[in-house]
């Protein structure tokens, strides 16, 4: 068998025109066009490579673009005030920190700051309890991204089998959380779980997050599964994910490739999050 593609390129362009089309609205009906204030401490080049593709792809779907950038010996103190600004100012629809930030300063403590109606990444405690309780808020961008790609190759979730390897606060936990949510049968794996691919072959959807380069390989993958794969490495063979993806998709039904798959999902996410947040600040939800 070879496993169908799964065009995450193609799903997150869609994705953007809806929201570029939802912005549009906005605006006709007398509403702000939304704010992204993305934060950037220090010059780290893969992080200014993040924040600028967020900016561009921000202002291509009609937002403003509210970027500040902070030098990376700045002090605790003057980067929470710049977030309590950010926080008090109406024309800020969203505010999204990139980390990591510079390790002499407590990002936990910068994004506590945050308030979760302008938490655009989904990562303050406020937004993630509600996950946790199942009530509506702003979710993890990762993961609702993997979600809409699911939901656009007709994936069916209901009772199904599904295995999340990795359990972190930005992807694993959130993801089996967002899982669960759609009646699925969710078993998170983690460093220590006994026979990792004992567990894997079990899912009919699985989900990689666990950053360690072709971690998972065809024998960890029941014939006709849903793989997901939300790594990216860079190697000396280009970009590579967690799973093995030339071998597993010889087994999978479905696969997403790397890069080209989950990536291009999260910035769409983090443009929908930011309409999103845009229409309920200024009370007009649809
Ligand atoms: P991400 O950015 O994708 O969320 P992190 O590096 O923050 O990834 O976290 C990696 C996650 O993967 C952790 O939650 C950890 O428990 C999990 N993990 C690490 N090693 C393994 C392994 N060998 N098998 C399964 N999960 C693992």
């Amino acid at each position: 068998m070879t496993a169908q593609t799964i065009d995450g390129t193609a799903v997150a362009r869609k994705v953007r025109e809806d929201v570029a089309k939802g912005v549009e609205e906005l605006v006709a009906r007398g509403g702000t066009a939304p704010g992204l204030a993305t934060v950037l401490i220090g010059d780290d080049p893969a992080s200014e490579v993040y924040v600028r593709n967020k900016r561009k792809l921000s202002v291509a779907a009609g937002m403003q673009d509210l970027h500040r950038h902070l030098p990376g010996d700045v002090d605790q103190a003057t980067a929470a005030a710049l977030i309590d600004e950010l926080a008090a100012d109406p024309a800020v629809s969203g505010i999204l920190l990139q980390l990591p930030t510079p390790k002499h300063l407590d990002s936990e403590a910068l994004l506590a700051r945050i308030p979760a109606e302008k938490d655009v990444d989904g990562l303050t405690t406020v937004n993630a309890g509600l996950l946790a309780q199942g009530r509506p808020g702003l979710r993890p961008c990762t993961p609702s991204g993997v979600m809409v790609l699911l939901d656009e190759y007709d994936v069916p979730l209901k009772g199904a089998e599904a295995v999340v390897v990795g359990r972190s606060v930005l992807v694993g936990k959130p993801m089996a959380q967002l899982l669960l949510e759609r009646h699925a049968t969710v078993t998170i794996c983690h460093s220590r779980t006994r026979d990792l691919a004992e567990v894997c072959r079990r899912a009919d959807v699985l989900v990689v997050a666990a950053g360690i380069p072709g971690l998972v390989a065809a024998d960890a993958v029941k014939p006709g599964a849903v793989v997901i794969d939300v790594g990216i490495h860079r190697t000396d063979d280009g970009l590579r994910g967690d799973v093995d993806t030339a071998a597993v998709a010889e087994v999978a039904g479905k696969i997403t490739p790397v890069p080209g798959g989950v990536g291009p999902m999260t910035i769409a996410m983090l443009l929908a999050n930011t309409l999103a947040a845009a229409k309920a600040q200024q009370g007009l939800e649809d």
